[in-house]
């Protein structure tokens, strides 16, 4: 596990993670980020999947080309909105760190990066978020997948992520 500062568009990994909303068709934050760095092409077979499965439910992950980014694929999770009752909410969040994992492994990637997911619109408390995600990569049954970066994009929990990871 491996913490980077910054922006997960211009961090080089196999497969990064997209913070998305269950439309599937784009939003601001992270995800509107990755789709204007990883261009029009990630929208389309975001669409695809929309017409084939319909949304994507909270806690779930599905996988599409990277576009552009300097990435082989981007895997679309869809964080929980905190609503203050912690159990549900850890779980889901919990689950989107498993299901992209699984996701990842199933695409034999080697490297793959995550945004602090759920915490910025989303509201998820970022310490508790965090211990969930350093809990979530640091159990998974893993052959393949050799590195995971956790990018954090503020200053807080950068801070966070220090201190778990130290
Ligand atoms: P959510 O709806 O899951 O809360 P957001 O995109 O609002 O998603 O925020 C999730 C996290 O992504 C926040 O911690 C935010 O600071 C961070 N973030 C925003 N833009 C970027 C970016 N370009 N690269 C990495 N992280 C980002």
């Amino acid at each position: 596990m491996e913490l980077r500062k910054g922006d997960i568009t211009k961090i080089k990994a196999d497969a990064i993670v997209n913070a998305a909303n269950s439309s599937l068709l784009g939003g601001g934050g992270v995800d509107g980020a990755i789709h204007r760095a990883g261009g029009p092409e990630i929208l389309e077979e975001c669409k695809q999947i929309r017409n084939r499965q319909g949304k994507c439910n909270t806690g779930e992950a599905v996988v599409t080309t990277a576009g552009n980014l300097p990435a082989k694929y981007v895997i679309h999770t869809v964080g929980p909105v905190w609503d203050n009752d912690e159990e549900k909410c850890s779980k889901l969040l919990a689950n989107c760190y498993k299901n992209s994992l699984k996701l990842a492994e199933s695409l034999h990637v080697k490297t793959v990066s995550f945004p602090n997911i759920s915490t910025g619109v989303y509201r998820f408390p970022k310490e508790l978020a965090a211990k969930i995600a350093v809990q979530e990569v640091s159990t998974f049954d893993s052959q393949l997948i050799e590195n995971v970066i956790f990018v954090c994009f503020d200053d807080e929990n950068e801070k966070i992520y220090k201190a778990l990871l130290e």
